[in-house]
């Protein structure tokens, strides 16, 4: 007698039936590290969890402290990797730069190749950083795609693209609005949105 229950539907997985080259490379060198005992899956499991819940929020603490304390603000930008450090953030193998955007110039990350970021700083990046469109078009078209996110950038600052890679990560220390003069560190690291310290959007405050 079958069972009643034999015709039942199950909702589909979310990402599909059709599993990709790069997923399928990924599951077997998992499976490989797994099996040689490597690494385990709990430890894979373990470090999944924490990337998802790393947020922005770290980030938006660095840039307030080098809006409020000018040494540090030198050490960020001279050695980006030795001043997170300070925050316990370990970089691991890689560089970390970060980039100043001034009344002059406008910086903006991008990862040309797959979807390279500051993940120590800023978690997991938004699907549109990973997105072929974004990485093609920032490239070719910044002042356009900038214009799309909402942010109108002066054809008279210069606007630089940087294309991060898999040794080298980039931050942006967006501008102080002016309006903030008298906000405290901690009120500052509240207006610093991740958007801005990728570089496709700069920091205001809400009125
Ligand atoms: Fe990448």
């Amino acid at each position: 007698m079958p069972h009643k229950h034999d015709k039942t539907e199950f909702q589909k997985d979310t990402e599909g039936p059709d599993v990709t080259e790069t997923q399928v490379r990924e599951i077997a060198v998992r499976e490989l590290l797994i099996e040689k005992g490597i690494l385990t899956a709990d430890q894979i499991r373990k470090q999944v969890e924490d990337w998802e819940q790393k947020t922005p929020a770290l980030g938006s603490k660095i840039i307030a402290r080098a809006w409020c304390d000018n040494d540090f603000k030198k050490l960020l930008l001279e050695d980006g990797t030795k001043a997170v450090a300070q925050y316990n953030v370990g970089m691991g193998d890689l560089e970390l730069k970060v980039i100043e955007n001034t009344p002059e110039v406008h910086n903006v990350v991008v990862c040309t190749l797959c979807s390279c970021y500051p993940r120590p700083v800023l978690g997991l990046p938004p699907a549109w950083y990973k997105s072929s469109n974004y990485r093609r078009r920032v490239i070719r078209e910044s002042r356009a795609v900038l214009k799309e996110f909402g942010t109108d950038i002066p054809e008279e600052i210069e606007l630089r693209v940087h294309d991060s890679t898999a040794d080298l990560r980039y931050l942006v220390l967006p501008m102080r609005p002016d309006q903030s003069k008298n906000m405290t560190e901690k009120e500052l690291s509240k207006i610093v949105t991740r958007d801005s310290m990728i570089g496709v959007t700069t920091v205001r405050v809400p009125s």
